[in-house]
């Protein structure tokens, strides 16, 4: 994908940033500190046909949209990825990716692994992937019940798809246990400041070193 301006002033390629995990593992928490404290880095939105939960905004949290939006977003191919989890369709728009990508931006996406999958399919070299687990399932639970967001058959359905979710962790490159979030945090952003300093994301890096050399041979 296209390259920007690292903060280094050397030009490197965008990466997409995807952090999945059973809910209730503290992604969504990980998320939004990523994107208040990391600099260069947009998150991607996804379109949902799920109901807005209390305190969602649309076209913060989701693009809430109905299922025959969904389908025309599918069938005009504007869709990134999608996938259906608990009966609802998430799709991730790719015009807003594509953009952040060219102008130098990284693009975190919370994506499950069906989703993950999909962009790893079409952009394996520009993909890290990261899965949130909870330090134990009781944890999970009492989180899920905290969020009082969910009824608790919508809980129960949630409980049981994460030990289905779980089955994916495998399949990511790197793993963080969420046992407390400042650390989670502190572990999330090595990642994306290691991968950050890649070299071969760093496609700027062959002129500034031929430019070094040519100083030093001065
Ligand atoms: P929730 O309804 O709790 O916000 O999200 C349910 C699940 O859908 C989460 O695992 C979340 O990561 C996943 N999800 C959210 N947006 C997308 C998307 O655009 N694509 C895919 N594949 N999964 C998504």
């Amino acid at each position: 994908m296209v390259g920007g301006h690292g903060f280094d002033g050397v030009e490197r390629r965008g990466l997409m940033f995807v952090l999945s995990s059973p809910s209730g593992a503290g992604k969504t928490t990980l998320s939004r500190l990523l994107i208040e404290r990391v600099e260069g880095l947009s998150l991607s939105v996804s379109a949902t046909t799920r109901p807005m939960r209390p305190g969602e905004v649309d076209g913060l949290d989701y693009a809430f949209v109905d299922k025959a939006t969904f389908e025309a977003m599918v069938k005009r191919d504007e869709l990134l990825e999608w996938a259906t989890v608990f009966d609802n369709r998430y799709g991730t728009p790719r015009a807003p990716v594509e953009a952040a990508l060219s102008a130098g931006r990284d693009v975190l996406f919370d994506i499950d692994w069906q989703g993950t999958q999909q962009l790893r399919e079409k952009a394996r070299a520009d993909v890290v992937s990261v899965f949130i687990l909870p330090p134990s399932a009781g944890d999970l639970e009492k989180r899920l019940h905290t969020r009082a967001q969910d009824s608790d058959d919508v809980i129960r359905g949630r409980m049981d798809r994460a030990a289905h979710e779980l089955s994916h962790w495998a399949e990511y490159d790197y793993i963080v246990i969420n046992q407390n979030v400042d650390e989670a945090f502190a572990e999330v952003r090595s990642i994306l400041n290691a991968e950050r300093l890649k070299r071969n994301r760093r496609t700027g890096l062959t002129a500034f070193v031929r430019e070094l050399q040519r100083q030093l041979e001065k």
